[in-house]
């Protein structure tokens, strides 16, 4: 419950509810066990639902600009964290980090957060994403790779020439993701793509 930093009229018998059968049917709390640990971040995630669902009609009572300046913060919020992870340094322990970038709290509590601290998570995250951009362009240095048009992750390219068959073709540089062709080359070789989880291994 360490979420609840605000006072809202939260359904509080619904949630003693939750964690009491919980605890009847795991009384020892074993959160290293992942069925109890899944479960557990589930009444977690039903509590944050009902929070932000909470905090959501609450705001109603706040003039419209207000509301919508929130949102607008909101997507900003959203769109720069989509582009952080689509970065190729980007992985479970960035993920973790988050958290900290988020002014300790997960990505869940945002929507219920005061916009005041939206402002500054904005711009933090910004930060983060320039950090992780300069990462990629030190980790792409060597490599050739692209962008993809349609889902913008990031992936790399390479012609190999060890077993070329035929005659020099166009061939398609396919997006490793979400296969949408991205130019392509004429080459007698064979283009290898690699995901970002896969460079360590070229
Ligand atoms: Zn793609």
């Amino acid at each position: 419950m360490q979420n609840v930093n605000f006072d809202v009229e939260l359904p509080k018998r619904e949630i003693e509810t939750k964690w009491s059968e919980f605890e009847q049917k795991y009384p020892d709390w074993d959160l290293k066990n992942d069925e109890v640990r899944k479960e557990y971040i589930s009444i977690e995630k039903d509590i944050d639902l009902m929070i932000n669902k909470l905090f959501e009609s609450k705001l109603q009572d706040l003039p419209k600009e207000i509301i919508d300046i929130r949102k607008r913060v909101l997507d900003e919020i959203e769109t720069i964290l989509l582009k952080c992870r689509n970065m190729i340094s980007w992985g479970d322990r960035s993920e973790s980090k988050l958290y900290l970038w988020l002014n300790s709290r997960y990505e869940i509590n945002l929507y219920s957060s005061k916009l005041s601290d939206l402002f500054l998570i904005r711009d933090n995250i910004q930060e983060y994403l320039k950090v992780h951009e300069k990462m990629d362009k030190e980790i792409l240095e060597d490599y050739d790779w692209k962008k993809c048009s349609k889902c913008e992750k990031t992936f790399v390219y390479q012609v190999d020439y060890t077993d070329i068959q035929g005659d020099k073709n166009t061939k398609d540089i396919i997006c490793p993701y979400c296969r949408t062709i991205n130019g392509s080359i004429i080459t007698d070789g064979l283009i290898n793509i690699y995901r970002s989880e896969e460079l360590l291994f070229i």
